[in-house]
């Protein structure tokens, strides 16, 4: 009777490893497809593997030698290509910009208020042309020291959709904790805790597309 009892506890094991390896292999399989393709395969299917495995894929890839942001990786572009259609039909005051303090230039003369950093324009880094464009379209940007600071732009103005900047893990995170609001997301080029970097023109790709539709480049911005 015992050996019944350990013998069926081994089976549901082997059943479960089995499963979680599938899903990890959809995870990656699939995901590296669409990252080099730039195609949406499967997208649910690839979103469930990726929400039920992704600390266990980051494990294995860490033990294989492999890029571990890489499921951080797919995930942020499955959520772009997922909610981007979504995203164009929204207006522009109920999206909010999401920045991570890291951004800032290191003589920024901005103070940090309770809804993080408050901006004054100063022209030293991307912030401030971001910035410029958001009053313009009256889309809120929030430059945040960490989470926490999200919740707080949570409770202080409502918003539909959230364009999130920040490393691929925190960016990953957010997009995640966010759902199933709308999110798009643009990953830094360089990393750090100051004067890290971002593609300013894929953020103002971003900001140029809620309603009312608009095509400003970094330099019509930064002459506002
Ligand atoms: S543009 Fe804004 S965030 Fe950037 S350094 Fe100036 S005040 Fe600070």
């Amino acid at each position: 009777m015992d050996m019944n009892i350990f013998t069926l506890v081994g089976e549901i094991v082997v059943v479960g490893v089995v499963i979680i390896l599938i899903l990890i292999a959809i995870s990656l399989i699939l995901g590296v497809y669409q990252l080099e393709n730039k195609k949406l395969v499967f997208p649910r299917v690839l979103l469930f593997a990726i929400n039920l495995t992704y600390p266990t894929t980051k494990r294995m890839l860490k033990l294989l030698n492999m890029d571990e942001l890489l499921i951080d990786k797919i995930s942020i572009d499955l959520r772009n290509r997922l909610h981007h259609n979504d995203f164009k039909e929204l207006d522009a005051k109920d999206v909010i910009l999401i920045l991570p303090h890291c951004l800032r230039a290191q003589k920024c003369p901005a103070v940090l208020g309770n809804s993080g950093l408050e901006c004054v324009k100063c022209g030293k880094c991307s912030i401030g042309t971001f910035k410029k464009m958001c009053d313009k379209k009256e889309i809120g940007m929030y430059v945040v020291p960490g989470s926490t600071f999200i919740k707080q732009v949570m409770k202080q103005r409502p918003f539909k959709a959230a364009i999130g900047v920040a490393c691929p893990i925190d960016l990953n995170n957010m997009m995640t904790s966010l759902a199933p609001l709308t999110t798009q997301g643009a990953v830094l080029l360089k990393d750090g805790c100051i004067n890290t970097m971002v593609n300013e023109d894929d953020v103002i790709d971003l900001l140029n597309i809620p309603k009312p539709v608009t095509h400003y480049t970094k330099d019509e911005i930064d002459n506002f």
